[in-house]
């Protein structure tokens, strides 16, 4: 064993846990256990633990199902809210392997480190800062999910205006106890609607714990009985919830984004990224937002982004640079919302911003009026497209995207379209309550 390992067999000794959660996700980005004793967790580091893959989705044919998860020592963590001062349980996050023991191309954390081993190869380590936003809503009755705000507070309100934060202080607690430092936390636009801010982190552990963040979040509103969700527009007409990323690349003398002499304190390598980033936005829209409601949010009006531009002052550009200068030049991504899966992501945002940098890519000029109250021939003159209108273009252009396919690689993009398509033609096929409430009694 290593010592990452001895370290985590002598933690599970000292706080007592009996049971160890392997999680993974499949390419829709939903968690997946598969809960061991703790005593089996010397031989899960040794061995691996051994699963069905093909009940998972986007994973494997039956006839090649077996597969193998390891776990990776760096990611345990003592689940608080299955912890009773007697016993605890923990998790690891695994990665998934081949029975040959070579890693299985069809796991979004593996996509995730291919394309951070290229980062590594161009000398640059990625480091995301995740604002995901999600509401909390009342129960029905019988327990059901409602869209009903469990508070009416404002953006940045305080108690006792904003109710829920005791749970939001829960929340933030449980995730500290989980080895997490939250820089903020606040209330939202909306009613019910929430943000929490981690620290920025390597791009592959920002990930493990974006997935982690929507389990807490998700478990500590359960316990109060109430409902999280990460459902980017669930109500019509008033913001939706996104997960802005902050991205910045760090090479061996500090922040690579940064230059002090340029007006928004980014270098060379920030705007080829940058530009990279733009180029290839509406093929990757389709993972960073991969549900038919995510194309609800992206509207005009709402704090989301739905033109491909750059801008330092407004916020219905796809991309904004703070004013931040030295080690936290960086820029915003505010288009990915949080139900992507974040592995895959984060994935296609870093290739597509890697190859804008091997290719000098020109990300052109800040623009810094409101690009919402453009018409179609002032976005023709400024050279600015817009992001996907639906899921259905958005796999389209994924589709066609080679830099897209390859950061996903052959075997999720085919699975990832295979899915997102059947999920578009379902709803496609669909009658709606907005159709019945319009129609049935006018014609
Ligand atoms: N909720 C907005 C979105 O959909 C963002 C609001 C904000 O963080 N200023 O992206
Ligand atoms: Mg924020
Ligand atoms: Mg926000
Ligand atoms: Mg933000």
């Amino acid at each position: 064993l290593t010592e990452a390992e001895q370290d985590v067999l002598e933690r599970i000794e000292a706080e007592n846990v009996d049971f160890v959660r392997l999680q993974f996700t499949d390419i829709t980005g939903t968690v997946k256990n598969v809960s061991v004793p703790a005593s089996q967790v010397e031989k899960a580091f040794e061995e691996g633990i051994w699963f069905d893959g093909s009940s998972i989705e986007g994973f494997v044919r039956i006839q090649e199902s077996d597969m193998r998860l390891e776990p990776d020592p760096e990611t345990f963590a003592v689940l608080p809210w299955r912890s009773d001062g007697d016993t605890a349980s923990a998790r690891l996050i695994c990665d998934v392997v081949n029975t040959d023991g070579t890693p299985f191309e069809g796991g979004p954390r593996q996509v995730l480190k291919s394309v951070l081993e290229e980062a590594e190869e161009m000398g640059y380590s990625v480091s995301i800062g995740p604002e995901p936003e999600f509401f909390l809503f009342e129960k029905d009755d019988e327990g059901r999910a409602t869209t009903k705000p469990h508070d009416s507070g404002g953006y940045f309100d305080l108690a006792p205006k904003d109710l829920a934060s005791d749970v939001r202080r829960e929340i933030i607690f449980t995730l500290e106890q989980m080895g997490f430092e939250v820089e903020a936390s606040h209330h939202e636009v909306a009613d019910g609607q929430h943000e929490i801010n981690f620290k920025y982190d390597d791009a592959l552990s920002a990930a493990d714990n974006i997935a982690t963040f929507r389990a807490v979040v998700r478990a500590v509103a359960e316990q109060n009985d109430i409902h999280a969700t990460f459902m980017p527009k669930p109500i019509s007409a008033i913001n939706g919830s996104g997960m802005h990323s902050h991205i910045s690349l760090f090479d061996d003398d500090g922040n690579a984004f940064a230059d002090e002499d340029d007006e928004f304190n980014l270098s060379e390598t920030a705007y080829k990224f940058m530009g990279g980033v733009l180029n290839h936005a509406e093929a990757f829209t389709a993972v960073t937002n991969p549900t038919v409601n995510s194309y609800k949010r992206l509207v005009p009006g709402y704090e989301a982004p739905v033109y491909v531009a750059w801008s330092d002052v407004n916020r219905s550009a796809l991309i904004r640079v703070p004013d931040a200068a030295g080690a936290s030049s960086r820029f915003e991504i505010r288009s990915p919302d949080p139900s992507c899966n974040p592995y895959l992501a984060l994935a296609v945002v870093i290739k597509a911003g890697l190859e804008g940098i091997e290719n000098d890519a020109d990300p052109g000029d800040a623009v810094r009026e409101d690009i919402y109250e453009f018409d179609s021939e002032k976005l023709d003159e400024y050279g600015i497209t817009t992001l996907p209108g639906s899921l259905d273009s958005a796999l389209d252009e994924l589709e066609d995207d080679e830099v897209v396919r390859e950061a996903l690689g052959e075997h999720v993009t085919e699975k990832f379209l295979e899915a997102k398509r059947a999920d578009y033609a379902d709803y496609k096929t669909h009658v709606s309550a907005w159709e019945k409430e319009k129609y049935l009694e006018k014609f």
